[in-house]
């Protein structure tokens, strides 16, 4: 399929050649050899959960990511969960968040029985707009729910000027951001909390999973005593010193992550800086490739910050184009490449506009939802799979081209 690019091929969409014979995902795990072995080496020991692997794997991530403490648990949603429970977040307070995310993030402040304010997005980053969030506070608000989008680290010091003043906590859900820079520093230890995910189409898999990390020792009990039924010691000490006595003190869950999805996350962990840097590389010949095309508008990054790259969200200039979002979603997808939408914004989803939310209560997030594709982005993506999303995306809007 070498056709000159003057010489329109004709579309998947419209009977032609796809540009792939198999779908190509826009997000997958890598699991090795030495992923697997760990696994195998864990189901023949004595603990197959709350073992040495999960003190060992939360250490070595919070070294990572630069913070004291790593709590895991067993999602990124229990992670939330937790983290909007250490935060203090009950019936009558608010929390504010971001519509351009995956609804857990707001989700978790729901389930504390607290009220979720959304605040809108900047145009550039579709991060938080920390102008936007000051109007949004008022003497309910307990916190503040950042996320990073695409990996894009948020306004962190703009964000937590405003929590600091308030004495109310930053939590950053940087399930987007593993890996990722804010001012030359890793996220992972800026914000109050932050958490990860590791579902597989994250930077790092344990099948389910997910992290808190904080500095603060305080914190760090809570969400431990959280994620463990609320109970102040766990099995593996009790039985080590041959107790039986334990207390519970809080009314927590069972969100424990597994030993065996511990040595899968420690064997991952061990190529997270490659994965990381491809995740870049792969952004920067996205780049290179559509610098030139009008009708598409790459996602922009600050000078203060050297994103993660969990997505790579292009927007579509529809007024150069002879057809909507919609069309070129189908056409990409004929053509075997897996684009996806993030996000339909929070706040316009059935059960948030049966809590009260309309549309018009984040413009800016609305308006960039209309135009917005995520093209595939995983670090197991070859040169070739790089190349095949760059021919197919020239393909289909230079003929939909205004
Ligand atoms: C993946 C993700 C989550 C949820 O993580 P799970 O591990 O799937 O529960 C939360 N927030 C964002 C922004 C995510 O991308």
């Amino acid at each position: 399929m070498n056709a000159s690019p003057t010489k329109l091929e004709t579309l998947a969409i419209d009977g032609g050649m796809p540009v792939r014979e198999t779908l190509l995902p826009y997000g997958r795990q890598s699991v090795s050899e030495e992923d697997i072995q760990a696994v195998v080496e864990v189901l023949r020991s004595d603990w197959l959960t709350t073992g040495p692997k999960v003190g060992e794997f939360e250490e070595r991530f919070a070294a990572w990511v630069g913070a004291k403490y790593g709590i895991s648990f067993s999602s990124g949603t229990a992670a939330l969960h937790a983290a909007a429970f250490a935060a203090g977040l009950g019936p009558g307070d608010e929390g504010i968040t971001t519509p351009m995310t995956f609804c857990a993030t707001a989700n978790c402040v729901l389930y504390q029985g607290a009220q979720p304010v959304f605040a809108d997005v900047s145009a550039d980053t579709l991060n938080l707009d920390p102008g936007e969030v000051a109007k949004q506070l008022s003497p309910r608000t307990k916190a503040i729910l950042a996320v990073d989008y695409a990996g894009h680290p948020a306004d962190l010091d703009a964000l937590l000027a405003l929590t600091r003043q308030r004495g109310i906590p930053l939590i950053e859900d940087a399930c987007h951001a593993l890996g990722a820079n804010y001012r030359g520093t890793r996220v992972g230890g800026i914000a109050d909390m932050t958490v990860f995910s590791f579902h597989p189409v994250k930077h790092l898999t344990t099948g389910e999973g997910g992290m808190v990390t904080t500095n603060d020792a305080k914190l760090a009990e809570t969400l431990r005593r959280f994620r463990n039924h609320g109970i102040s010691s766990e099995a593996r000490q009790r039985q080590a010193s041959g107790q039986w006595y334990y207390e519970m003190v809080l009314l927590g869950f069972n969100y424990r992550l597994t030993d065996v999805a511990c040595a899968l996350g420690l064997s991952q962990l061990t190529r997270l800086t490659e994965n990381v840097a491809r995740r870049r590389e792969i952004a920067a010949r996205y780049a290179a490739a559509f610098r030139e095309v009008p009708q598409l508008i790459p996602p922009s990054v600050r000078a203060d910050a050297s994103p993660a790259w969990h997505l790579y969200p292009i927007r579509i200039d529809s007024a150069k184009l002879t057809v909507d979002r919609g069309q070129i979603f189908r056409a990409l997808r004929a053509e075997n490449i897996g684009v996806n939408v993030h996000y339909i914004p929070v706040h316009l989803h059935p059960y948030y506009r049966n809590l009260g939310h309309r549309a018009g209560e984040c413009p800016v997030a609305e308006a960039a939802y209309e135009r917005l594709i995520s093209l595939p982005m995983f670090h197991g993506m070859t040169d070739a799979d790089v190349g095949d999303v760059v021919r197919a995306v020239n393909k289909v809007i230079s003929s939909y081209a205004k």
